[in-house]
């Protein structure tokens, strides 16, 4: 047991796999930064105390370094777990001990880091007690060795790490078909890599490989979800929340500011929010619109400012959380009448979803429990009791003709585009 502590010594570190299938040629430099870029952020941010090497690329990986002094198992090693589950980019992780190349006897060496890990990551297991390890039942080792020069070939360190190991009387069995835990050695350059756990990360590509969309936020269920799905396709997104002050309360725009806030535990560190006066431009729709076009004519509002937003922002499309058939302004027809006043591309990744797969979703990612916090919208406020649900384009056209005859629309878009403001949201504490 007075041996586990000179694993510190030779480095806890985290091997963090992703997706080289979508890396071809130009695109991997520059996915492989920012995923560099993004991993070391989200580490500091969760306080996770960096080695001086911090986070390197290492031929189709990348390693943490964590700072010298940690043990398999501490706090802060799950505060870095939590922290990397979230980075998009990341395909899997594994916590790992490093040992140095050059051991004299590196079989040994191997099976204690190994058994380390093991009563570290093994649920009940630790000190002499081998009870919880044998109630994991069986396990087997995995070698790779991309560091040719290394005296024994993946099968024989397979063979001699699991006999190592069970002569120490862990109490597991050697299964190669369907073990429990898997024992993984990954011999490379800088030195031996010991892990046994694989933690799936969430996957897509590294915020903002993609370039920037508007997202529209609302504050219900569907909009934050269809924000984070864009998030984890490598998009960086500007929120634009539509604010009808004083028909919806401050609390209404708190909400939208703690889903962006939500937002941001994934992205860079921030979430751009900028929230645009709508009440002119919706008492305006009340009073000139016929009722049964008013949502239509409302949302081909919104688009325009947001595509304005964009030309602002630098960003090449709009996002929203709009659902196929959900609701009136949302059938095929109201959805080709509201995006013909913009030539940006609107995308929806909830578009196909049922409520119940945005539900879940929404409760993973951590917007659920602030998008059914009580509220009023600013669009159910105004929401006619009998909205066309097939509007027509040239209806629609012809309602906004009208509506300039009586009122100077293009001076109350500009007027609510000059008056969105901007913040930048700090990630919402946990
Ligand atoms: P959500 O749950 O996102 O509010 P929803 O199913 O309630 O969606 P609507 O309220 O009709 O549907 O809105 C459709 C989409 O329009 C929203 O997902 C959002 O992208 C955008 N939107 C609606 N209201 C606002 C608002 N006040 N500010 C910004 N965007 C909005
Ligand atoms: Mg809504």
């Amino acid at each position: 047991m007075e041996r586990q502590g000179r694993l510190s010594l030779d480095g806890v570190t985290i091997l963090i796999r992703y997706g080289e299938i979508a890396l071809k040629g130009k695109n991997r430099p520059q996915f492989e930064g920012r995923l560099q870029q993004a991993v070391e952020r989200a580490l500091t941010r969760a306080g996770v105390p960096l080695g001086p090497g911090r986070v390197r690329r290492a031929y189709g990986r990348l390693v943490v370094e964590l700072a010298p002094g940690y043990e398999p198992g501490s706090p802060t090693l799950g505060r870095a777990i939590r922290a990397l589950s979230r980075v998009f980019g990341v395909v899997s992780f594994s916590p790992a001990v490093r040992l140095p190349l050059d051991l004299e006897d590196p079989i040994p060496a191997i099976a204690r880091a190994a058994l380390a890990l093991l009563k570290s990551t093994v649920p009940g297991a630790s000190g002499s007690d081998t009870a919880a390890l044998a109630a994991a039942r069986t396990f087997k080792v995995e070698a790779r060795r991309p560091f040719k020069q290394f005296p024994l070939n993946s099968l024989e360190i397979n063979q001699q790490v699991g006999a190592a190991l069970l002569r120490q009387g862990i109490g597991m069995r050697v299964d190669v078909h369907q073990p429990d835990v898997v024992v993984g050695v990954e011999v490379r350059q800088e030195g031996i890599y010991v892990s046994t756990e694989e933690i799936p990360g969430p996957g897509g590509l590294p915020v903002g490989v993609s370039g920037r969309a508007v997202l529209l936020l609302s504050g219900g269920i569907d909009s934050p979800v269809a924000g984070w799905m864009s998030m984890r396709r490598g998009v960086e997104l500007i929120g634009l929340h539509f604010h009808s002050y004083p028909f919806t309360s401050e609390e209404a725009r708190r909400k939208a500011e703690d889903l962006g806030r939500v937002l941001a535990r994934y992205g860079d560190g921030s979430f751009v929010l900028r929230v645009c006066p709508f009440t002119e431009l919706q008492k305006a729709i009340q009073r000139y619109v016929p009722e049964e076009l008013r949502i239509t004519i409302m949302r081909r509002m919104m688009f325009r400012i947001a595509e304005r937003i964009a030309a602002a922002e630098g960003a090449l499309a709009i996002v929203t959380g709009e659902n196929v058939g959900q609701v009136a302004s949302q059938t095929l027809e109201s959805l080709g009448v509201i995006e013909a006043v913009t030539r940006l591309p609107v995308l929806r990744p909830l578009a196909m979803f049922d409520k119940m797969e945005t539900v879940a979703r929404a409760r993973e990612i951590g917007t659920f429990d602030i998008s059914v916090r009580p509220y009023e919208d600013c669009c159910t406020i105004f929401t006619p009791v009998h909205p066309k649900t097939r509007p027509r384009l040239e209806e629609a056209e012809a309602a906004e003709r009208a509506m300039e005859q009586e009122v100077d629309v293009e001076a109350l878009l500009s007027a609510a585009v000059a008056g969105t403001d901007r913040q930048e949201l700090e990630p919402l504490p946990e």
